[in-house]
């Protein structure tokens, strides 16, 4: 199990360690997804790609990974205070659900375009009220939440006797000051630093639900405390999410979690970097976002052509997921450039004459290349030192070319590993299968048209019904 030397960087230890899971041969991990009241962004997409990476090394690597994403479709406010699902029901003239499941499903889309697995469970906030409500009884139980004018808030006063908050983000209790994400009346809380764990609706709120304190709804940092913790445990290995959630968000669930089971919830803490355009966070908010949708087709007023999904999650790799990256034209045109070439150096090697004797020197050659690879991929799951890598094997493949002296199994070696490397850890479609497919359709057609020259009307109807059953439509003009 495991023979590689995982190290990976921990938020809250602000060091790499050496990963080891809690429980034999499986992972457990948590991973903050999006609010569902409008389109992912080129940004949203970078961090889950990133995570994307994890999963599929973490697996690969062997692991039983249960791999939880969260939907948060309820307790996340605007700076006014107004739900944003509720809010954008009102604009769009549907009911929030409508909002969240329309949202939901142009997300999923968004991944399967870039390639990124589902994860292992997929909840939802609105469906996990009443763990919710059961973690609040438990920490006003245990004097770590007070209620108020039918809201209930974390105190944190009274936690720091037990551990002590903003430990992940560093922050200095005496200088948080405001947090955009709750804004809850001063009035009703003790500090200005407490949270909300519910809060109290008004009439003319449109999510609301039962509970002991009044009809309301869950502050948005108990989803993830409530949703990890019921399908990972009191603890588990990995928490993630962007950089941006680490203070408050993040903070908050280990309050809540430490407060709640009197553990730590998660081991290793991974925080992904941001995505910029002109060196500011890509978001909503600043109306500075690109949609995935707008780059693919060309419809959009920073890039003047459409891209391959595939260049993009390139170029995302690229970067390491720690670092900021911002994202220009110059940058994905250079990524797409990159791509090619390695489409054409795996070619290279696809089409090399094989010796009919294998070559156990090139074969250790090629050996010491994969553990270079992987040395990568242990070091925090460094992609772009790994893409710098690969392109390295180039050398390896003009040797080969120039020495001819490469058996069959050297080659199928060599290509597995691209495909390991490629395909299976980094989601990158390297083959050129599709163009390959569009040449076979062409000869089919051609073939089709001379027997129609001829009259062969069985052959070529027989190519058209079985190309219909494919998808492929075939119109005759006469
Ligand atoms: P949200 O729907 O705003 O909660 O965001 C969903 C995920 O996308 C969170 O993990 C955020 O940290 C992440 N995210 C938001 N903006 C960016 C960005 N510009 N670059 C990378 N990740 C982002
Ligand atoms: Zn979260």
């Amino acid at each position: 199990m495991d023979p590689h030397n995982l190290y990976i960087y921990n938020s809250l230890t602000s060091s790499k360690e050496k990963f080891k899971p809690l429980r034999k041969n499986s992972v457990g991990m948590y991973v903050c997804g999006p609010t569902v009241y409008s389109n992912v962004h080129l940004g949203n997409c970078r961090t889950f790609i990133s995570f994307d990476i994890i999963f599929r090394y973490l697996r690969y690597l062997g692991y039983n990974v249960r791999y939880v994403r969260n939907i948060t479709d309820v307790g996340h406010l605007e700076d006014t205070g107004e739900d944003k699902i509720s809010k954008k029901a009102k604009v769009e003239k549907l009911e929030p659900m409508e909002i969240a499941q329309k949202y939901t499903n142009s997300f999923r889309e968004v991944l399967k375009n870039f390639n990124v697995l589902d994860p292992s469970i997929e909840p939802v906030a609105s469906g996990h009220i009443t763990e919710q409500i059961s973690i609040i009884e438990d920490l006003i139980e245990k004097n770590l939440a007070y209620t108020s004018n039918g809201s209930v808030y974390f105190d944190i006063s009274k936690y720091n006797k037990i551990d002590s908050y903003g430990k992940l983000s560093g922050r200095d209790l005496e200088k948080i000051k405001s947090n955009s994400r709750d804004l809850s009346s001063q009035d009703d809380k003790k500090n200005e630093y407490d949270f909300a764990l519910w809060k109290k609706a008004e009439k003319k709120h449109l999510m609301k639900w039962k509970s002991p304190w009044s009809e309301g709804f869950p502050g948005w940092h108990l989803e993830c405390t409530a949703m990890s913790n019921k399908y990972l445990g009191d603890e588990f290995d990995i928490h993630g999410g962007g950089i941006d959630l680490k203070f408050p968000h993040h903070d908050c669930e280990i309050a809540q979690a430490v407060g709640y089971t009197g553990k730590q919830p998660a081991k290793f803490w991974i925080h992904a970097n941001m995505l910029t355009l002109n060196s500011k966070k890509m978001s909503k908010s600043l109306d500075n976002n690109i949609l995935p949708d707008e780059l693919f087709s060309g419809k959009n007023d920073f890039f003047s052509k459409p891209y391959d999904p595939n260049v993009i999650r390139f170029f995302f790799l690229q970067a390491h997921y720690r670092s900021e990256l911002d994202i220009s034209e110059i940058a994905i045109n250079a990524s797409e450039k990159g791509f090619e070439r390695l489409v054409e150096m795996i070619d290279r090697l696809k089409n090399i004459k094989v010796s009919s004797i294998n070559n156990d020197n090139l074969l250790s050659q090629i050996k010491d290349w994969e553990k270079n690879c992987f040395d990568c991929l242990d070091d925090d799951f460094n992609s772009p030192m790994l893409i710098a890598e690969i392109f390295n094997s180039s050398k390896l493949i003009t040797q080969i070319e120039k020495d001819g002296d490469a058996g069959q199994r050297d080659i199928d070696y060599f290509l597995g590993l691209f495909d390991i490397l490629l395909n299976k850890i980094l989601g990158i479609n390297y083959s050129k299968s599709t163009s390959d497919n569009d040449s076979i359709l062409k000869i089919l057609l051609n073939v089709r048209d001379e027997a129609r020259a001829k009259k062969d009307f069985s052959l070529s109807d027989s190519i058209r019904d079985q190309l219909n059953k494919l998808g492929v439509k075939v119109n005759d003009k006469d």
